[in-house]
């Protein structure tokens, strides 16, 4: 049965056929469309710019002589793509009986099958089940290999990274600052007696609070800042290329804002306040991201000790840059 959905919601496998030869189109697309869409395409010049514009390309199914540019000049094109999707597409190769030469060059440049001319139905259908189903599991596994490193080091709750993501990241921003002389702040945000909003609202409000104020973390930060929940009530932002004078003014501004707003729940309006330690890179003598950490966590104490709502940007306790 040949399948006559509309082209949006047409869910057959997508094989793009190179192929100037009619008689040759014609026989394939007569074979394949019970189980897959053929897109054809006159030539290796045709075929690359659908295959570029096509993100659902599952298999290429080339001859070799063509006009504009041949079967060759197309795998080779493909295997050369900086675009994982294209460069790892199975491909298949048409090749005259005998032609040995075309064969063993299109094996060397980067050809998963072949397939001889003239074309045996089942050989065609069995090659290209096997190369659609290899690669769809090899997709499979790898996405599902994203989601998991995704999964481990996202917080379920917030959404945010969590403590040894960001660790991984604040560790890896080190080694490429002092690689290339940059700058690199951390600040360590810690929600003000939230012990109390658990006490008082619920845990249950107070898991609300701590998405809010991720969302307003996040909310704040510029694309590139790395915004973790390391601990409870305790959140951290990576800033690259942020110096001192730009870390202090993010670190009011995120103290400020969360001090304004008003976090609504389902039986509660809660405000919150937050304490901010924070520390720079090239301001401090230290040497591992744990230590400009501990340099952070440090001045969050002070902020704590001299009555909170406030940030700590030097271990005099200040909060500006007097
Ligand atoms: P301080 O101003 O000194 O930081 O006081 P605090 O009450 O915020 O600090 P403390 O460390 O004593 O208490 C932190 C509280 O955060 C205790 C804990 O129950 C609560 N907490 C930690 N994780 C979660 C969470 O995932 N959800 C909720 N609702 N509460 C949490
Ligand atoms: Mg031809
Ligand atoms: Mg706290
Ligand atoms: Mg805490």
């Amino acid at each position: 049965m040949v399948h006559d959905n509309p082209a949006g919601t047409d869910s057959r496998p997508r094989i793009l056929l190179a192929e100037d030869s009619q008689t040759s189109k014609a026989m394939l697309t007569k074979y394949l469309s019970e189980n897959y869409r053929l897109i054809e395409a006159k030539d290796g010049e045709e075929a690359w710019q659908i295959l570029t514009a096509d993100e659902h390309i599952d298999v290429v199914i080339t001859d070799v002589n063509m006009p504009r540019m041949t079967g060759q000049q197309l795998l080779v094109k493909i295997r050369k793509s900086p675009i994982s999707r294209i460069a790892s597409i199975p491909v298949i190769v048409m090749t005259t009986a005998n032609d040995s030469v075309d064969k063993n060059l299109a094996f060397l440049n980067g050809a998963n099958d072949f397939l001889t001319k003239p074309i045996d139905v089942m050989e065609l259908q069995a090659r290209v089940n096997v190369h659609y189903k290899l690669s769809r599991t090899i997709r499979e596994l790898e996405e599902s290999r994203h989601a998991l490193v995704e999964q481990a080091s996202t917080d379920p709750l917030t959404r945010l990274r969590n403590r040894r993501s960001f660790y991984d990241q604040g560790a890896q921003q080190i080694a490429s600052v002092k690689r290339y002389l940059g700058e690199l702040s951390v600040l360590l945000t810690d929600i003000d007696h939230f012990k109390q909003v658990n006490d008082r609202y619920g845990h249950q409000a107070g898991d609300e609070v701590l998405v809010k104020v991720s969302n307003l973390l996040g909310g704040i930060v510029r694309n590139g800042d790395v915004v973790g929940r390391i601990g409870g009530e305790e959140f951290a932002v990576l800033l690259p290329e942020t110096n001192r004078l730009g870390a202090a003014v993010l670190a009011e501004r995120i103290r400020a804002r969360i001090e304004k707003g008003e976090i609504v729940t389902a039986d509660a309006r809660i405000r919150v306040t937050v304490s901010i330690g924070m520390a720079t890179f090239s301001a401090e003598s230290v040497d591992t991201f744990d230590e400009l950490l501990a340099v952070a966590d440090r001045r969050l104490y002070l902020a704590k000790n001299s009555g909170r709502n406030r940030i700590c940007v030097s271990d005099e306790g200040k909060s500006s840059f007097a």
